[in-house]
């Protein structure tokens, strides 16, 4: 089954040899990911988030199998991030699982954004409890508490305030609903 954030407008030079062309919701960035290997990319998960698969996520920018290797190249969500050795190394287990060799590289230029994640991914993100990013203007006036702009994911109510900057990692920050009075994560917004 072909996802949604999987397009086919690929080139044909691309096409031919069973690419798929993954673009993110802003079609900005575009990843070169081999079709046959993506089954065994959605089994490895962000570990802080771990209903998001690293596709879901955006950190693969590309995935190519030579000569029997298969060579990844992530993108980290921001430098210094721990979860990423432990993608790689998911990555590396999830392969040889199918007796495939891969080799991982970093790749930290273009910078990972939030934009990068699908819309699949931010769907379920909010499942999980975990408010999606806003857009940058609309972020740092939510982290200033200027506004009330993040959707509680509990209750669906924009009623919610700013408890502290950081929530349960960096990425995240702690917010409260003023309506049915959770506390939750919302995901900040990384350019
Ligand atoms: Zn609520």
């Amino acid at each position: 089954m072909v996802r949604p954030y999987f397009t086919l407008s690929a080139p044909d030079s691309c096409r031919d040899e069973g690419f798929l062309i993954y673009k993110n919701k802003l079609l900005t960035e575009t990843a070169k990911i081999q079709s046959h290997l993506i089954p065994v990319l959605k089994t490895v998960s962000d570990p802080e988030i771990p209903v998001l698969s690293v596709l879901d996520l955006g950190v693969i920018r590309e995935a190519i199998e030579e000569n029997g290797i298969v060579k990844i190249k992530l993108t980290p969500t921001y430098s210094g991030c721990p979860a990423m050795d432990v993608i790689a190394d998911d990555l590396k287990a999830a392969f040889s699982e199918i007796s495939k060799k891969a080799e991982v590289e970093l790749v930290l230029s273009p910078a990972w954004s939030t934009d990068w994640i699908s819309e699949e991914g931010l769907q379920k993100m909010e499942e999980y409890g975990i408010a999606r990013p806003l857009s940058e203007s609309h972020d740092k006036d939510v982290l200033l508490g200027e506004k009330k702009m993040v959707k509680c994911p509990q209750c669906g109510s924009t009623n919610t305030h700013l408890v502290s900057q950081f929530g349960s990692t960096a990425c995240k920050a702690l917010f409260k609903c003023d309506d049915c009075q959770e506390t939750f994560d919302y995901f900040k917004c990384l350019k």
